[in-house]
């Protein structure tokens, strides 16, 4: 059900779930895909660089797969996400332990982030191997607090945060009655303790040296791993190298910017060194990092020039679909499409080039200045508490 519980649906791009090219993104087929379109399975496992071998995990959804990763550690292995809670996730590890493991346990879980399909069957990983589990403190704490929030009736704050947006109230009866606080579906009892990844932090991992990056506005504290050894890159959603993940406001926190903090640790991804092999959680791995960041700030900045035009009439955050998203919005859709709708409108607010309007029951918000396509990743990198550490801060 809606916003923060969607994200148990790892659509990453309401425009492009179907994984068509999306808009201001033409320069996809830039990028180079060394093993072309071949793409493994939890059996057949692609080996991308030594002891690094490339699998899936099936997921039950629109986007139907997860990309894992695991790094040969001698006498054991590390793996990077583990897909959603389930019985399919948990056949294909098993056969990935029967066929792939050699006999090896899996003594490190790594996830990237909160999401379910990267962080679903962790527990179970971890009970199974008595492995350990890493991850960043505000991913730990965020799926603690949505995997223990489900919760029978509606919030209301939830409700105000979807009419606010501009729903219509008759839909109130259907959104109560789906219910609220998903997220567990879809995700394992959590591991009861973990150990902290934080930005700029080195990490050793198959026998190499690996510096923790962090990503915001997809998830709160998402960790991609740039390698200093070899020129390799883990992504996880934060660089995709097909769809764009989605960038959502949510009701807990209904003034958010997250995109402001998507742009802004995005643009300092640029600082990553050399053209390494991407590693990205969907999608298949690619070389052409920069190509990719580019085209990924420029598709938002895009609809951010669009929204800005579409607002010269005051609009509702619901009202502002059709400048977005070039296909019809529906079903679980909606949810992901409203959040990132209202993160466009909450960044060109947070820029003064949007007034918003509150008239006791709905949000509207009116374009105000010029929107100068060139500056505003600079503008919002000056915003307070958007900024990360430079990456050269930590060489
Ligand atoms: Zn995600």
């Amino acid at each position: 059900m809606a916003t923060e519980a969607a994200t148990d649906i790892e659509v990453s791009d309401v425009e492009t779930k179907d994984h068509r090219v999306s808009s201001g993104d033409k320069r996809v087929s830039d990028l180079n895909y060394p093993h072309g379109e071949k793409v493994p399975t939890s059996t057949e496992v692609i080996e991308v660089a030594k002891g690094v071998l490339w699998a899936r995990i099936p997921l039950p959804w629109s986007l139907d797969h997860i990309n894992v990763y695991l790094f040969d550690e001698g006498d054991g292995w590390s793996v990077i996400d583990t897909g959603a809670r389930g019985k399919t996730g948990i056949e294909a590890w098993q056969e990935i332990e029967e066929e792939v493991l050699a006999g090896k346990p899996i003594k490190r879980v790594i996830a990237t982030h909160m999401h379910p399909d990267h962080l679903g069957l962790a527990g179970w990983l971890v009970e199974r191997f008595k492995a350990e589990f890493w991850i960043t403190q505000t991913e730990y704490l965020l799926a603690q607090t949505l995997w223990h929030s489900a919760a029978a009736e509606f919030p209301e704050s939830e409700l105000d945060y979807l009419f606010r947006g501009g729903v219509d109230r008759k839909y109130e009866p259907m959104i109560r009655a789906a219910g609220y606080g998903n997220y567990k579906r879809g995700v394992y009892t959590l591991p009861p303790t973990y150990t902290r990844m934080e930005d700029g932090n080195l990490i050793e991992l198959g026998g190499r040296t690996w510096r923790v990056v962090i990503g915001r506005g997809h998830s709160p504290e998402h960790a991609c791993l740039a390698c200093l050894d070899e020129p390799l890159f883990i992504g996880g959603d934060q660089i995709l190298p097909e769809i764009t993940s989605n960038v959502s406001v949510y009701a807990r926190e209904p003034k958010g910017n997250p995109l402001a903090h998507w742009l802004s640790s995005l643009d300092r991804m640029r600082a990553v060194e050399g053209d390494p092999l991407v590693l990205p959680s969907h999608g298949r791995v690619f070389f052409g990092l920069q190509k990719r960041i580019d085209a990924l700030i420029n598709g938002h900045l895009e609809k951010l020039k669009k929204l800005h035009a579409w607002c010269e009439q005051p609009k509702s955050a619901v009202k502002t679909f059709k400048a977005l998203y070039r296909r019809k919005i529906e079903g679980m859709d909606f949810y992901l499409a409203l959040g990132e709708a209202i993160a466009h409108l909450h960044l060109l607010e947070s820029l003064n080039l949007l007034e918003r309007h509150f008239d006791g029951e709905v949000y509207t918000f009116a374009s105000v200045g010029e929107v100068e396509m060139a500056s505003i990743v600079d503008d919002v990198n000056k915003l307070p508490g958007i900024e990360l550490r430079s990456l050269s801060d930590f060489a």
